[in-house]
């Protein structure tokens, strides 16, 4: 019996222009999964990549007077400079326009859902957003306007290559209100159960090569057309697996059989479409078995305005703001400040107050302490394991955070609830303090040596924040690694049985006046 085997997405995003802060939320989303998986036992396939073969592409290169390879190449490295930045541990990573195991996989997909039937020749006339790269019904559109942008969609008629959609609703209704195919959270279920129930069109496939200046996949058999970029896009879960080759990551990863498997997209709600309704349909088209869950996130805004890759907002750029306040600050501000449900509003100074208040005041501080007590009092020695604990005030409290902090992670994340999983090794922390507050080691201190006090109450006490504070390093490995492996290592006594000398486990990241720390 093998571990089952979990395979995590993220969108492949166009780069059309730098990375954004909303898309550092799906890649942390992604990555505090795949770490947690891993930890938990799970064989974990973290995927990402980019979308080289937009319009969008050529067209943003064409504004900025740069040959679209040289401006796709370098906007894609921001892209990937992203994984180290907020200490990502992506497997791999596809760039749909140069990666050779996609354009294989691309074409054999197109050949498969021909084989099936599902593509046809027809004549087409409507509204195209460049930015979404779809196209609109007139009901669709807000005042003529494209609900994303706000820009006015261009006519367009053009013959095409269709895809036969509408076979694949009653399928697609089975599959999500089974479970089979889980789509999270309910809302966005139930609002793609109402798109299905609404009839599903069939939807245009290719372009004009002429149109998208020769950039893109041609349809095979048909080097006119170019495969719409979304057919082509959406491939890349499946292409950097290995499918164009029937390789053996493909059977490992997708096509492997195992009820146990997990095949998760991360994708935000502008794209639930495409992921909830074209995929699914596409993969039974072509007779390949569907992804397990489909993770939507709502958006960030910036400052209260919307966040676009194209406005260019460098406030917004996540490299920069890791290499400015550090990769855990901004992990924890996505993870602790997101909901699961609704958008959510970013700020510099946001990001601030939460990581002083938590990680430097609250979680930093705490560590400090009590690696600091144990030098003050035991020398640095671990105290004996006592029993002691739960009979002092708040002990029993204490220990109950401590043990419940892994199931209430693993509830969470099976529920993909990241502000609820943060929450839960959150109360490791608070329920720290509350007990240093409560029965204060320093005056049990000096009850001891004035002999009025029992050792081992001390003792007993010590043991108890020094285990809080090594399950904090161990839970908080998915959520903060950098943090929970300085916590980690603040908590385990060297070769001569005793702690590492205190430091800082965070820096503070706003100025502000030294609080008093008695202890
Ligand atoms: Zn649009």
């Amino acid at each position: 019996m093998t571990a089952p085997h979990t395979y995590i997405t993220t969108t492949i995003p166009y780069v059309n222009a730098r990375p954004h802060i909303g898309f550092a939320l799906e890649l942390v989303q992604a990555d505090v999964l795949a770490r947690h998986r891993r930890a938990r036992g799970d064989r974990v396939r973290f995927q990402a990549g980019t979308d080289d073969n937009s319009l969008k592409n050529v067209l943003a290169a064409e504004a900025a007077c740069v040959p679209v390879r040289e401006f796709v190449d370098r906007n894609a490295e921001a892209f990937l400079a992203l994984g180290d930045a907020l200490s990502l541990t992506v497997d791999d990573v596809i760039r749909t326009s140069r990666d050779p195991r996609h354009r294989p996989g691309v074409e054999r997909f197109w050949r498969a859902s021909a084989q099936s039937g599902d593509l046809y020749r027809k004549q087409y006339e409507g509204r195209y957003c460049t930015g979404c790269e779809q196209f609109y019904t007139p009901a669709e559109l807000d005042d003529g306007r494209c609900p994303e942008h706000d820009t006015v969609p261009q006519q367009v008629t053009e013959e095409n290559w269709f895809f036969r959609l509408s076979r694949y609703a009653a399928p697609l209704r089975e599959a999500i209100t089974s479970g089979r195919l889980r789509i999270e959270p309910a809302g966005r279920r139930n609002e793609v159960l109402a798109f299905i129930d609404g009839g599903l069109a069939d939807f245009s496939v290719s372009r004009p090569a002429t149109r998208a200046g020769g950039w893109g996949i041609a349809v095979p058999g048909d080097p006119d057309q170019v495969i719409y970029v979304w057919f082509d896009a959406l491939c890349n879960y499946v292409t950097a697996l290995g499918y164009g080759e029937d390789g053996a990551g493909y059977r490992q990863w997708w096509a492997n059989g195992d009820a146990a498997a997990s095949r998760v997209h991360l994708a935000g709600k502008g794209v639930l479409r495409f992921h909830a309704v074209y995929w699914p349909a596409m993969l039974l088209s072509a007779g390949q078995p569907l992804p397990t869950a489909i993770v939507v996130h709502d958006y960030l805004t910036a400052g209260g305005r919307k966040i676009s890759k194209s406005a260019g907002a460098p406030v917004s750029e996540p490299a920069a703001l890791a290499a400015g306040y550090g990769a855990d600050a901004v992990r924890w501000w996505l993870l602790r400040e997101v909901p699961r449900v609704g958008d959510a509003d970013f700020t510099v100074e946001r990001l601030i107050a939460r990581a002083d208040d938590e990680l430097a005041n609250g979680l930093g501080n705490l560590v400090n302490r009590v690696v600091a007590m144990i030098h003050r009092y035991r020398a640095g020695r671990v105290p004996p394991r006592a029993e002691g604990s739960a009979v002092l005030p708040g002990g029993e409290d204490l220990a109950t955070a401590v043990r419940r902090a892994g199931p209430d992670i693993d509830a969470a994340l099976a529920e993909f609830d990241y502000r609820a999983a943060a929450a839960a090794v959150w109360a490791i922390a608070d329920e720290a303090n509350r007990f240093v507050n409560r029965i204060q080691p320093w005056v049990l201190a000096k009850a001891e040596r004035a002999g009025t006090g029992q050792s081992a109450d001390l003792d007993a006490a010590l043991g108890a924040l020094l285990g809080a504070c090594q399950a904090l390093g161990r839970e908080l490995g998915p959520f903060l690694p950098d943090a929970a492996g300085r916590i980690a290592a603040q908590c385990t006594p060297g070769p001569d049985g005793r702690l590492p000398l205190p430091s800082p486990v965070f820096r503070r990241l706003a100025p502000r006046p030294a609080a008093g720390t008695p202890g």
